[in-house]
């Protein structure tokens, strides 16, 4: 553990809140505190809001929530008046929707863009907040709020060599805000999760040649994307309501009400009930769908491999080279222990003259050079680099600051074994420091939107509360964060998420030396916020006031 003796702040802090990021949750957060009366300012790194939609500008980015579900619902004006133009909503677009949430609700000027929180520290005599950016003087608060996002540190990986390379090295997560024209470029791509997935097609399209690196084979299954039929976005804006309603009860905060195919959920089949013919039955009736239709691959690892191998025949189908297609096929992992991926033509990029895969499996990156990537398989030129690597998720917002709280001590250490948390919003040890969407909430496994809304709401409440009695310091006791941390990985246990053959970021297992601990809570939104509500019903049982 690391101590230092804290800075003496101001008794009176120059705000009531001091939120951190100004993407969903950090609009949302300003907004709605300064609806309740509380004076707030939000510290942004970016040189504009949006968060997460505001940074992954990479061709192809798109969100795989659908757009009328994926949007706020705190202002019925804000619902009827914005018009989505596709059933999943593209960056670009959500972007324009959230800069037009900054505009409409005169946000900006309680937003400070291009400022770099660096850490913030405690003074337990004072209770409050003092906040260090890159930009200037420290800002105090009663409260933090950390709005900072579940994948918005993008992990960086040890690639010898790298520093050399003659062209640009771009990050799907940072892509420049003025486009990249890659037209007669050859394009290396390293990463084929979620982000390389959907970038991978784009890539194709726009440069000479595209080759991409693969480690780990993905299971992926197809968009369901297209046009926004008009006359069900108008039933949907008649019905916002009631479908809002529906998000709160729903395991992942999403209705299905507006008919947009998101990703095929288990039915009641069992696949080690049935023969070999009928499973290949169920292949030719629901092509990718039919790795996903069965309740007893969801626990069952027997199960499970079966429908595995009918989605590595559904690869076999729809890549030509038979080479290739088995090194497009997932192997030694269960479906359903990583985040699923959606794709729009994935696999039949791979059918083009133009664009390579690189297994690297039969032979890792050796070193980078100038003109192009080296591995144990051949040399493989390039022109522009680009890395879709992901990230430290769902901690390493808070843990890569110096987030310090009782005594100096330093958030990265208390966490040294993995996160504690009480409901994801609170940390023992840290009093008037909530974290939005932090690990042990929902969060990733559900909508992102109704999480932070939730949450930001929740947090709302508690501040009104405090401020009616008089009250200034708010923090989790060690017990119920206990209670909760079991409850979190009590629910996780018998799910394929936490299997041992599963090296996801759910578990923070994409980061070197990251503790294996599985991050969020995977009991459903539903559950959970029948949990929180019943902590503030019972008077906020579990958190100390003084
Ligand atoms: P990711 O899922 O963590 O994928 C990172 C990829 O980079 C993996 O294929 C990984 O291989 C590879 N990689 C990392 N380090 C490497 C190295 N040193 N050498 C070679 N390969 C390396 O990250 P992501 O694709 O950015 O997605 C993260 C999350 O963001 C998603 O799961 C999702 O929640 C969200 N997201 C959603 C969408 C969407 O469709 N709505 C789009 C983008 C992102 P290994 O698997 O072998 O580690």
């Amino acid at each position: 553990m690391t101590e230092t003796a804290p800075p003496s702040a101001p008794a009176v802090p120059q705000f009531d809140v001091v939120v951190v990021g100004a993407g969903m949750a950090g609009l949302y957060a300003v907004h709605h505190f300064r609806e309740l009366g509380f004076s707030v300012v939000a510290l942004e790194q970016g040189a504009g809001v949006g968060g997460t939609w505001f940074w992954n500008r990479y061709p192809g980015c798109r969100c795989d929530v659908p757009s009328l579900e994926y949007s706020f619902g705190f202002s019925e004006e804000l619902e009827q008046e914005w018009e989505w133009t596709e059933v999943f909503p593209s960056q670009p677009e959500i972007e324009r929707y959230l800069n037009h949430v900054a505009d409409r609700f005169d946000l900006r000027r309680d937003i400070r863009l291009e400022t770099k929180v660096v850490g913030a520290t405690y003074d337990e005599a004072a209770q409050v907040w003092t906040v260090a950016t890159e930009a200037g003087d420290p800002i105090t608060g009663r409260f933090l709020v950390m709005a900072s996002g579940n994948l918005s540190v993008p992990q960086t990986p040890e690639l010898p060599g790298r520093e050399t390379f003659a062209g640009p090295v771009l990050y799907t997560s940072m892509w420049p805000r003025d486009g990249v024209d890659l037209s007669g470029q050859r394009v290396a791509l390293i990463g084929t999760g979620s982000s390389g997935v959907q970038s991978t097609p784009e890539l194709a399209d726009m440069a000479a040649h595209l080759t991409v690196f693969q480690r780990t084979p993905t299971y992926t299954w197809p968009s369901y994307n297209g046009p926004l039929d008009p006359e069900v976005q108008r039933r949907t804006k008649e019905h916002y309501r009631e479908l809002r309603a529906g998000q709160r009860t729903n395991p992942g905060g999403v209705t299905g009400s507006t008919g947009a195919i998101i990703l095929q959920t288990a039915e009641d089949r069992r696949i080690l009930e049935v023969g070999e013919e009928e499973r290949l039955a169920v292949l030719e009736e629901l092509r990718w769908n039919a790795s996903r239709v069965w309740f007893d691959a969801l626990t069952n690892p027997e199960a499970n491999e079966l429908a595995c191998e009918l989605y590595r025949e559904m690869v076999r189908r729809t890549v030509d080279d038979p080479e290739v297609a088995e090194s497009l096929s997932p192997r030694g992992f269960p479906i359903g222990c990583k985040r699923p991926v959606i794709d729009t033509h994935y696999f039949e990029t791979f059918n083009r003259d133009d664009v390579t895969l690189v297994d690297l499996r039969k032979g890792g990156i050796e070193a980078i050079d100038a003109g192009g990537i080296r591995t144990a398989q051949g040399y493989f030129e390039a022109d522009v680099l680009v890395l879709a690597t992901g990230f430290d998720a769902m901690t390493g917002a808070l843990t890569r600051i110096d987030l310090r709280g009782r005594d100096g001590r330093l958030l990265r250490d208390v966490w040294a074994e993995g996160p504690r948390t009480n409901l994801g919003l609170q940390v023992a040890g840290f009093p008037n420091l909530f974290t939005v969407t932090g690990p042990g909430s929902p969060s990733v496994l559900a909508n992102m939107v109704v999480c932070i809304e939730q949450h930001i709401e929740w947090i709302g409440e508690c501040l009104t509360r405090m401020r009616d009695r008089g009250q200034t310091e708010v923090e989790t006791t060690v017990e119920a964060q206990d209670a909760w941390v079991d409850h979190v990985n009590a629910v996780a246990a018998p799910t394929m998420m936490t299997a041992s053959s599963c090296n996801s970021w759910y578990l923070g297992a994409n980061i070197p030396g990251k503790p294996r601990v599985f991050l969020p809570y995977v009991g459903g939104l539903n559950q959970y916020i029948e949990r929180a509500e019943a902590v503030v019903a019972d008077d906020y049982a579990g958190f100390v006031f003084a």
